[in-house]
């Protein structure tokens, strides 16, 4: 098997091995790690689909990370994708009718797709270390706005040779969202609360990363600072897997036949989870159109349809709150690879994101978005597809999961004069549980009167399906951390922790 390198997509001459690039996370030039050759794997679908999830997961994750051995590979994701997923499939995939298809991304330990990743990035990240004679404990320092954090906790918690260390927004998470941080177990996990800003905390902890006298001393100590930071390689390739899983379960149970093409509806921020699946499309999946789906900031959606990025717009919150994003950094990935692997180009438009707040690709590379749909859906038209679903399939989408669900429905209006359609995946990314009160709200259950506890049993009621061992002990489960610091005492809090002075 020929070895993958991974190179920055700034600078095609910064090469690293995948253990190296997973340590690293981002490239020193700013730029995000990209394999230099997609791997080939020999899909063999009337084996794969019988094949399990871990199965899956260890057939591509070698392909990719071509040096880690075959008992590292193994380690990871047997440890990552066990019982504490909720289902035994751990990504299901769920008939809505014979056209389409969701796939739950959301039985983890937080009930959204962020789990898929996080489960497996620290135990590859420590298996990086080891390969790579790092001998210091790995330290993941985290700001958080909410939904990360918490992922990141319950993937990191009683991970051996690993702590973690989530700062947030004392008034800037939900209630939900707090209490799911502070009742945090593991003794490896520090959570904290910060008087402030989730910028403010963000700035600090990036100042923090590059302080040097504090990393001299954590190494001293035996320490090295690391993120878990989205673009990380170690948290893209995973959520290939899922896509190649969904083909094998479509197979499996008769909805499509072998060398169907199906697309993918995919609620898109980051780009990250839609790029797993261009990656999928890559390696062989028979993916036709991949259907990039937003809420009110439709910034990717002016940029497939115009080929120009433009952050330079209002920011909405919306009822899907992990899209409400700007700047999409995965997509930089993309453009990398559309343009030929040229870093020149792709560095020289960044740097114009940041200077200017736009850039526009050239037509050739605009040309080559046809495997792309891009469309929008407000938080109307949200809600109403929720119900729409509910009525009539009886299946609750969670808001992000009804925005692919909605953008699906409007690429279908648009191409319905074509004969053929496409069996179509919906990726859905959260479960309804993880907000009760926009499910209800679209299902027009009056929520004025109902506390977080009340929401969560309507819910039940009305859906049918057994609460989540994560929401159920929410609200019994005891608080571990208390602690509320100044922004300026976060630096004295993380060594108090790590070294117990
Ligand atoms: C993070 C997230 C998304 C967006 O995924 P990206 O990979 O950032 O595009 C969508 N839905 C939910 C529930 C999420 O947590």
């Amino acid at each position: 098997m020929t070895q993958i390198l991974y190179n920055s997509t700034r600078n095609n001459q910064n090469k690293l091995t995948a253990a190296q690039a997973i340590v690293k996370g981002i490239a020193n030039d700013g730029g995000l790690y990209f394999p230099e050759t997609m791997p080939t794997i020999d899909l063999d679908w009337d084996h794969l689909k019988d094949a399990s999830y871990q199965t899956i997961a260890k057939l591509v994750l070698g392909a990719f990370f071509t040096d880690f051995t075959e008992d590292e590979i193994a380690y990871c994701v047997d440890r990552a994708y066990d019982d504490k997923f909720d289902n035994e499939l751990i990504a299901p995939l769920k008939a809505i009718n014979e056209q389409v298809s969701v796939l739950e991304l959301f039985h983890g330990n937080t009930i959204a797709f962020k789990d898929m990743a996080l489960s497996i990035l620290p135990y590859l990240l420590t298996t990086a270390a080891k390969k790579l004679k790092i001998e210091e404990e790995i330290v993941i320092l985290t700001a958080t706005s909410g939904d990360t954090g918490k992922a990141a906790l319950a993937g990191f918690s009683e991970v051996p040779n690993t702590r973690i260390v989530v700062f947030y927004p004392k008034d800037g998470v939900s209630d939900i969202q707090e209490r799911q941080m502070v009742t945090q177990e593991g003794n490896n996990t520090k959570v904290v609360a910060v008087n402030g800003n989730f910028d403010d905390a963000q700035t600090k902890v990036k100042e923090l990363f590059n302080d040097q006298a504090l990393n001299k001393q954590l190494k001293k100590q035996g320490f090295l600072l690391s993120s878990a930071n989205s673009i990380n390689i170690g948290r893209l390739v995973p959520q290939v897997v899922y896509y190649v899983y969904s083909y094998a379960q479509l197979l499996k149970n008769g909805a499509i036949k072998s060398g169907d093409q199906i697309n993918v509806s995919v609620p898109t921020g980051n780009f990250g989870n839609i790029l797993a699946a261009y990656f999928a499309k890559l390696i062989g999946v028979p993916i036709e159109k991949l259907i990039c789906a937003s809420n009110r900031n439709n910034v990717l959606v002016d940029f497939f349809n115009e080929g120009i990025y433009d952050r330079r717009r209002p920011f909405y919150l919306t009822s899907s709150p992990s899209m409400d994003i700007l700047v999409s950094s995965n997509l930089e990935r993309l453009i990398y690879l559309l343009n030929q692997r040229q870093d020149e180009p792709t560095k020289e438009w960044m740097e114009q994101l940041i200077n200017k707040g736009s850039y526009q690709i050239t037509q050739t590379v605009k040309e080559q978005l046809t495997d792309f749909y891009a469309n929008e859906a407000d938080d109307f038209l949200t809600a109403t597809t929720i119900k729409e679903v509910y009525q009539d399939n009886h299946y609750i989408l969670d808001p992000h999961t009804a925005v692919a669900y909605a953008v699906y429905q409007q690429y279908l209006k648009e191409t319905q004069s074509q004969d053929r359609q496409n069996v179509t995946v919906i990726a859905g990314t959260a479960s309804p549980y993880k907000f009760p009160e926009s499910v209800l709200h679209a299902l027009e259950v009056n929520t004025a009167q109902l506390s977080g506890r009340q929401l969560i049993e309507k819910l039940a009621e009305i859906s049918q399906i057994e609460v989540p061992s994560a929401i159920k002990n929410l609200f019994d489960a005891p608080i571990r951390h208390q602690e509320v610091v100044e922004i300026e005492e976060m630096k004295d809090t993380i060594l108090r922790f790590l070294i117990k002075y």
